[in-house]
Parts: C-alpha cells; sequence; structure tokens
C-alpha cells in the first residue's frame, strides 16, 4: 500500500516516459495508454498449443494432432511481434525489470478471463544455475512472482530443477531443440494430483515447455496448462 502511495506520488512528480513511443507512460507502467492498449494479440490459434492457425477452425494444429504435447494447453497473452520481441528482448536480456512487473500483471488479468479451472500452484521455466550465474536473473520467475502475488497462487522456483546447461535455441531447427531440452529437467518434489501453470516469457515450438511438462507429468501432476506473454 505504501509502496503504490510512494509510485504515485513518485510518477506525479516525475513522470517516466513511454518505453516505444517517449510519451508520458501511465503511473506503474512502462508504456503510455495507446502503446499498451496496441499490442499485438493473437486471433486464430490452436486451442492446444496456441501456435497460430490460418484458418479460422478451432481444431488443434497439425502438429498437435500429429504429437500431442505433454501439457494440457497453452494460453498466449500477445502474438510475439513488433513490439513485443523487444519488450521481452528487454525483460530478459536487459535488465528491464519494471517489464516483468507490467506484463506479470497483464498475463495474470488475462488468466482471469479463461474458462479453465485455477491452478494449485505457478511454476516458472527454471533455467541453469550456470545461466543464471551469468544472466543474474530468471525472466520467468520474475514474471512468475507478479502473476502468483495478483492471483494470490503460490510459486515454486525449486519444484523442478533444470539439470543441463541447454544451448540457446533461437537459430535451432525444431528436431533438434526437442533433442536439445529433452530430459533437462528434474522434479525435486511430488505434483501428485495438483494442477499446474508453467509461467514463460515467449513460446517458439514449445520445446521446452513440452519437455517440462513431461518432467511435471512424470511427478503426478493432473493438469498442466502454459500460460505464455507471447507465442511465436
Ligand atoms: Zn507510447
Ligand atoms: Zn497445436
Amino acid at each position: 500500500m505504501v509502496n503504490t502511495r510512494l509510485r504515485t506520488l513518485r510518477h506525479w512528480l516525475l513522470p517516466e516516459s513511454c518505453l516505444l513511443c517517449g510519451g508520458e507512460a501511465e503511473a506503474d507502467a512502462p508504456l503510455c495508454r495507446a502503446c499498451g492498449g496496441a499490442l499485438p494479440v493473437l486471433i486464430h490459434t490452436c486451442p492446444r498449443c496456441a501456435a497460430a492457425n490460418a484458418s479460422a477452425v478451432s481444431a488443434p494444429c497439425g502438429t498437435c494432432q500429429k504429437r500431442p504435447p505433454a501439457f494440457d494447453r497453452v494460453h498466449a497473452l500477445f502474438a510475439y511481434a513488433p513490439p513485443l520481441d523487444w519488450l521481452v528482448h528487454g525483460l530478459k536480456y536487459r535488465g528491464r525489470l519494471d517489464l516483468a512487473r507490467f506484463l506479470g500483471h497483464r498475463l495474470a488479468d488475462f488468466t482471469l478471463g479463461l474458462a479453465t479451472p485455477r491452478p494449485d500452484v505457478i511454476l516458472p521455466v527454471p533455467l541453469h544455475v550456470s545461466r543464471l550465474r551469468t544472466r543474474g536473473y530468471n525472466q520467468s520467475l520474475e514474471l512468475a512472482r507478479y502473476v502468483g502475488a495478483r492471483l494470490g497462487i503460490p510459486v515454486d522456483a525449486v519444484g523442478v530443477r533444470r539439470t543441463r546447461a541447454t544451448a540457446p535455441q533461437t537459430e535451432m531447427p525444431l528436431a533438434k531443440r526437442r533433442a536439445n531440452v529433452r530430459g533437462a529437467f528434474q522434479a525435486t518434489r511430488d505434483f501428485a494430483g495438483l494442477r499446474v501453470a508453467i509461467v514463460d516469457d515467449v513460446m517458439t515450438t514449445g520445446s521446452t515447455v513440452s519437455a517440462l511438462a513431461q518432467c511435471l507429468r512424470k511427478a503426478g501432476a493432473a493438469e498442466i496448462v502454459a500460460w505464455v506473454v507471447a507465442r511465436a
């Protein structure tokens, strides 16, 4: 409460500028109202993995039909298109942790509109300790903290460990990505009967979320959804 009042006061004294257009940002946000309201949303997506579907048909995409993923559903807030790619990059590589708060709250509010059961626990995608050391923070955990606090759902940052330091996946083809993350996660607790929501910044092919979901499934999770800020 005091924090909120202090932020409001600071904003009134020193309004911050919008990261995208340089105009006056909204209180407690890194963007102005117009830029915050014009972020790219997804329109027709696969009901299972949230990949863009060229047609308006609400059937699972070809990939999900051929090879059903280990997770139950993905819910994506935005499309991974400009300027979302730039914002996610800022959160991930340029230490813009103010974006974790903004995007985390937007993601939390978005999930409130979903007609799905409330998860028991929120699980950020773990980073390997070596990556954590270089980057200094895990952007998924930073997002998850705000999502969890907003929704009143506990965040488990240690329930799954990343046991292998996997190579960056950005330029890898799908089959290679799958092999790259296979067996990279290990549960350190029992998830028996729990509904788990994995939180991540961006989902590209889904290999990472799928590998994590496989690990959660083995640990007994009853339902596994992924809440992601952006879907490529
Ligand atoms: Zn703006
Ligand atoms: Zn799909």
